[in-house]
């Protein structure tokens, strides 16, 4: 099983990392994608992948975490600052990026820089993970005018059939988290259903989006196995099967051979 989404570079995993990812483990959690948030996680996530090698990282700046002053002419040195990170250290994709309408920063702003990022994962060959919050119809619509072809996951998917098929379409997998394991996830869980296994991934959000049942606390990847249960049933198909399959979706997604624009 693969937790692709688990923020294990912020602060509250400082002091007990290892018990974390042990803890994992023992779940039978073998690898783990750590998106970026912004350059100074950058670093601390390099640090983490060299002492766990079964820690994939992707580097971008998520629209929660943009400068609140932030202006279009500050992205271009952002972008380039970005570019150099990429180069340096070979992420698996660029993100966490993307559009999100509850946030004070207006949105055309964080499309402006959203469109540099993706721009920047044409030309390094990336895939990318997306954050969405009220705003697929942008994003899809954005995707498409950039003729993004190199995949990716949309992280903690919610929407209906036609909107999944829409990523889908474009090539992008489904990110399964911890709403599907509360009752109002139902209409999310129902879309998966329809969709099928073959588009998903699993993860976490670690330390957020807590399970169902443990709210409150901490989450950590190893509460994935509240998810793959869930998913099982709602797809009556094994266990054994959801985690072969979205282990090759994450593969497929992140480790397929590509061929570079530079
Ligand atoms: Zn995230």
């Amino acid at each position: 099983m693969i937790d692709s989404h688990c923020h294990l570079d912020l602060a509250c995993f400082t002091s007990d990392l290892d018990a974390v990812i042990q803890r994992a483990e023992e779940q039978g959690i073998k690898r783990f994608l750590i998106p970026g948030i912004e350059p100074t996680h950058w670093s601390r996530q390099v640090k983490i992948q060299k002492h766990f090698p079964q820690v994939d990282i992707a580097f971008g700046y998520h629209p929660y975490f943009l400068p609140q002053s932030l202006s279009s002419s500050d992205i271009p040195n952002m972008i380039e600052q970005l570019a150099q990170w990429i180069e340096a250290n070979q992420p698996i994709a660029v993100g966490e990026i993307g559009l999100d309408r509850t946030l004070p920063q207006p949105l055309a702003i964080q499309e402006a820089i959203f469109v540099e990022q993706i721009k920047l994962a044409k030309i390094h060959s990336l895939p990318l993970v997306i954050h969405h919050r009220k705003s697929h119809d942008r994003l899809l619509g954005i995707l498409r005018q950039q003729r993004f072809e190199h995949g990716g996951v949309i992280h903690a998917f919610s929407g209906n059939a036609e909107i999944a098929r829409g990523y889908i379409d474009l090539g992008f997998k489904l990110g399964v988290g911890g709403t599907i394991t509360y009752p109002r996830g139902q209409k999310t869980l129902d879309t998966l259903i329809e969709v099928g296994v073959e588009h998903l991934v699993l993860e976490t959000d670690s330390p957020d989006m807590p399970m169902h049942g443990r709210q409150g606390q901490r989450n950590m990847p190893e509460n994935l196995t509240d998810v793959l249960c869930v998913l099982a049933e709602a797809l009556t198909v094994s266990q054994d099967i959801i985690e072969v399959q979205t282990d090759a979706n994450y593969s497929a997604t992140f480790f397929a051979p590509r061929n570079t624009d530079m």
